[in-house]
């Protein structure tokens, strides 16, 4: 089962209703990290990493000398990663590639008349593999942790997400933890996904960010609910609007200062207060009967 855990807005607690979920399940998992721009769970879970690879994508070279300046590969590039200028008055045009714009789609070399593209492997990020002992105990085992993280300076997650779910083993329950908000790497990290978790906080940016996030859940049609943190702040509007759209409330976690201390230091509430792996498992029971029930 691969149940991914999102929120429409940065700073819910994504990071650690995942972490501490994937802590709670007895027989080990996968976690994935597909906040490739600012990955934290191995912050929580302290991977040992065994193995680390490169994430490239082939971006256009130009071959000047065969190009005639048309234009075909501006036209076709929805990334506007491409210029041409052409030239006049004897003079030569000229034609300028933005990398980092550029989605290494390889539509430019498929369409140039002129075979004047050829594609070159850019490294935007990597991937690394490792495994989590972060809170062994007889029934919790071994963790096998994934993570991605995209260069400084590149623009392109979904790449790296790509990359990270090629590790994805359908055999063990894999906990995805998404990066946050609604754009491409979202929906990257979610697709696929047998449940999303939707982390939310009771204020109104937190809930504005969720009726965003909700949309994106019901066009990609995976099925969801929804986790408040720090429940007993904010108002009574994210209630109202779950319970008016018809989205079940999995787990509200309510605001303790020690919490935030121990998020702070790095430290997982489950291994701070053992007494919330109780809560966290039923999270998972609670998802896994509402995936039941569909
Ligand atoms: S399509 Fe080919 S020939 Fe035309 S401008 Fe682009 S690179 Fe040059
Ligand atoms: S590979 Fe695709 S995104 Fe990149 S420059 Fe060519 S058309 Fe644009």
């Amino acid at each position: 089962m691969i149940i991914s855990v999102a929120s429409g807005k940065g700073g819910t607690g994504k990071t650690t209703i995942a972490v501490n979920m994937a802590l709670s399940i007895d027989g080990g998992v996968q976690f994935l990290d597909c906040d490739a721009e600012e990955p934290n769970a191995h912050i929580f879970l302290k991977p040992v990493i065994k193995q680390s690879k490169k994430v490239f994508i082939p971006v256009p070279e130009i071959d000047e000398k065969k190009c005639t300046y048309c234009g075909r590969c501006r036209q076709v590039c929805a990334y506007n990663a491409i210029a041409v200028i052409k030239g006049t008055g004897g003079k030569r045009g000229s034609i300028l590639v933005f990398s980092n714009l550029c989605h290494g789609c390889g539509s430019c070399s498929y369409f140039c008349p002129e075979g004047a593209i050829k594609e070159v492997n850019k490294e935007i990020g990597e991937v690394e593999i490792g495994s989590s002992t972060a809170l062994t105990t007889s029934t919790v085992g071994f963790m096998q942790f994934i993570h991605g993280r995209l260069n400084i300076g590149e623009a392109m997650a979904p790449p790296v997400i790509r990359q990270i779910k090629k590790y994805i083993n359908p055999t063990r329950t894999v906990i995805i933890d998404a990066p946050p908000g609604t754009s491409c790497p979202v929906v990257e990290a979610i697709k696929g996904s047998d449940f999303c978790v939707l982390v939310t906080e009771p204020t109104p940016f937190g809930l504005n960010d969720l009726v965003l996030a909700v949309e994106v859940l019901r066009k990609l049609a995976v099925p969801f609910g929804v986790v408040i943190n720090r429940s007993d702040l904010g108002n009574k509007k994210t209630d109202e609007y779950c319970e008016s759209e018809n989205i079940p409330i999995l787990m509200r976690l309510p605001f303790k200062k020690e919490i935030a201390m121990a998020y702070s230091k790095g430290e997982p509430i489950v291994k701070v207060f053992p007494e919330y792996r109780k809560d966290f498992r039923q999270l998972f029971d609670a998802i896994k009967e509402k995936k039941g029930s569909l």
